[in-house]
């Protein structure tokens, strides 16, 4: 089953033109001094840094955080750039890399060839004359990376996490989320007329007279709106429970004979397998009505629609200009399209993410960022032991069975110990079609491979350059690749206090996803597997409850309000991150007080650590857009929210009046 690994921010890839500088973890500049910490603690921490930093054209989102990553992408960019000088002494990786960037960045043999490189593939789809034909060229297209229908891969088993199995999952829709089919109001209106829109221009693109295109986009629609219907919600999505159908193959055919799965299965590359996970067995009926009751060609313009779309950014302008106007402009706000050595790093990064990634280790992972994380991680651990043990809601039973998963932890920090080398892919230096439809196969037929094998925790599911971090329920692992342990997030030259609200909070975000409201139904060995007992699972909600309270009332945009269940999990983990870390530096500093710096103590710039890790601006798009889909909340939640949970230890930090907003609680607290 595809349990989402938990991280601290969406995966979602953002860049800017803005000049990337190295800023401190703490930056007195970004202060907004004229607000009260007291009052509106988010606008204390980073008000001048908001009002110095506009969202740039090409970003829909632009915080501290995105500046970091802005910031990777050129030391990428410098590697590759290097790499792709075509010298009789680079090395096999630089090959691969240099040449797969030069590819992309090839923008005058990409135009010129327009809409060629589809060319097989299209004939491939127009070649289908029979629905039994369609489970056949569903896995062609799988194999070159587009994934029309549903989704189909590996995962660990959710009741034997040892074990790998054969995973079948909902999928196949080209708006952000099923609700988007379905919500009634004006802007959902607007939005599916636009996707409308956007599809059948698409189709003109390939060559169809408007007419047609338009007949072609409303296939599209009907068959997704379809998959829709018979898809899970994100906050349903939350409880793996709802996600586990272990079943043999026979009885995943007998609920779906409209699409040969066996024939499926065996022509995408899968080792033979007798029973998978299917995750939503409502969604399987759903598509089997679908291939059942819509004419063949129709499923052969939804095949089409979905190459295109996956394909759109390695092929000629007018594709990827169109792509960026619909999910770019009208999705998220965003003014321009990023330029193109941003859109062939992120490329490259995505497509052979071990061969970049392990140059990239090779120039920033310092010995120093690495042991003090490691250190830190120590310390966070051994004060959620504290913490767990210290709590008056759970009963002894569970508190054994949570320290013995708290101490079943592995924690992975900075760099991976078995990198790939795509030794048998091959690059070719004028054909990023062929390159991305290569890599694509490499990494299905990798992930197709793992089937019936033993769970591998040495693998990843990030690359190194990401600023991002994630805990994994089913390995029990947390997982800080090399791009996050840099400034603001962790920084060499500041006091642990800045340090500690900041990567340390992280480090304890990370680590309290496995004791939110997904992760704690989740073992020490990553099994699905209920080790609460019922009064204390009870005692859970009850809190985790505040929290949706809490969180469900703040505004995202216009009159949306955040979900509060779907924000819960990471919620939990900002709330139970911020207070392990502030936990374990009170341990760390026994008492002393340091010196002030810059003109403040160590508890104020502990938050301010928190806080300005955080600053940051969304177009109002985006805001809509994440308030539907993202399970995180926005920056200002992410501060104000934390810290006013935290009321006894923020009031000593800041000298706040009783009563004052920051302080006034009633405070939410689960971990
Ligand atoms: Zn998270």
């Amino acid at each position: 089953m595809r349990i989402p690994v938990s991280s601290l921010v969406s995966l979602c890839l953002l860049a800017s033109l803005a000049i990337a500088q190295k800023s401190p973890g703490f930056d007195p500049a970004a202060l907004d001094r004229k607000a009260d910490p007291c009052v509106d603690f988010y606008q204390y921490a980073c008000g001048a840094w908001i009002a110095a930093n506009p969202v740039p054209p090409d970003q829909s989102r632009w915080g501290r955080f995105d500046a970091l990553q802005e910031r990777n992408r050129e030391i990428l960019r410098e590697i590759l750039e290097t790499a792709a000088k075509p010298a009789p002494s680079r090395s096999a990786i630089d090959q691969k890399i240099g040449d797969f960037y030069a590819a992309c960045m090839d923008e005058k043999t990409i135009n010129g060839r327009g809409a060629a490189p589809l060319k097989p593939d299209l004939d491939r789809i127009a070649a289908i004359s029979n629905k039994a034909a369609i489970p056949d060229a569903v896995a062609h297209l799988y194999r070159a990376g587009t994934t029309p229908f549903f989704r189909f891969g590996s995962s660990p088993d959710a009741k034997n996490s040892t074990q790998m199995i054969a995973d079948l999952d909902q999928g196949g829709l080209g708006l952000p989320d099923r609700d988007y089919y379905f919500k009634t109001d004006e802007k959902s209106a607007e939005t599916r007329k636009q996707y409308l829109a956007h599809v059948q221009r698409m189709f003109e693109l390939l060559g169809a007279a408007p007419a047609d295109a338009a007949k072609k986009a409303q296939a599209v629609m009907e068959i997704e709106t379809a998959l829709a219907k018979g898809s899970l919600d994100r906050v349903a999505r939350r409880d793996p429970e709802k996600l586990y159908h272990k079943m043999p193959v026979k009885d995943l055919a007998a609920m779906d004979p409209g699409f040969e799965w066996g024939k499926f299965f065996q022509a995408v590359g899968a080792p033979r397998f007798q029973s998978l996970n299917v995750d939503v067995p409502d969604f399987v009926k759903a598509l089997d009505s679908v291939i059942m009751t819509t004419s063949l060609d129709d499923l052969k313009t939804y095949l089409t629609w979905n190459l295109l779309r996956d394909t759109s950014e390695v092929l000629s302008a007018p594709f990827e200009e169109e792509n960026y106007n619909f999910y770019s402009k009208t999705l998220r706000g965003t003014k321009e399209m990023r330029p193109r050595w941003k859109r062939c790093v992120d490329l490259t990064d995505g497509q052979l993410p071990d061969a970049l990634g392990r140059k990239f280790v090779e120039k920033t992972l310092g010995p120093e960022g690495t042991r003090r994380t490691r250190e830190m991680v120590e310390e966070i651990e051994k004060a959620m032991a504290a913490d767990l043990q210290s709590l008056d809601w759970m009963t002894p039973q569970t508190k054994e069975q949570a320290l013995v998963k708290l101490h079943g932890v592995l924690n992975k920090i900075g760099t991976k110990e078995n990198w790939l080398t795509y030794t048998n892919v091959k690059i070719a230096r004028e054909d990023i079609y062929g390159d991305a439809e290569r890599t694509s196969r490499f990494e299905v037929e990798r992930q197709l491979s793992k089937i019936g094998k033993p769970v591998d925790k040495k693998d990843w599911g990030m690359s190194q350059p990401t600023v991002n971090a994630y805990y994994d329920p089913q390995q029990n692992n947390i997982n800080f690749p090399a791009g996050i342990l840099q400034p603001p997030f962790y920084d060499n030259n500041m006091d642990d206090a800045v340090n500690y609200g900041a990567i340390g909070a992280v480090i304890g975000h990370e680590l309290t996803h496995g004791f939110d409201d997904e992760g704690r139904q989740f073992d020490a060995k990553g099994n699905l597997r209920d080790w609460w007992t019922e009064a204390d699972a009870k005692a859970f909600d009850q809190r985790a409850g505040c929290l949706v309270n809490q969180y469900g009332g703040y505004t995202a945009v216009d009159d949306i309000k955040l979900n509060g269940k779907l924000t819960l999990g990471e919620n939990t983990a900002d709330n139970g991150g911020l207070r392990l870390a502030y936990a374990a530096l009170m341990e760390k500093l026994a008492g002393k007080e340091p010196p002030e710096r810059d003109g403040f103590t160590a508890m104020q710039r502990f938050f301010l650590g928190w806080g300005q890790i955080w600053c940051e601006g969304r177009t109002e798009e985006v805001a809509r857009l994440r308030a539907q889909t993202d399970p995180h909340s926005p920056g200002r939640y992410r501060v104000n929210g934390v810290v006013s949970n935290m009321p006894e230890e923020f009031q000593k930090a800041f000298a706040c009046t009783t009563g004052q907003p920051m302080v006034k609680g009633p405070a939410c607290r689960v971990w």
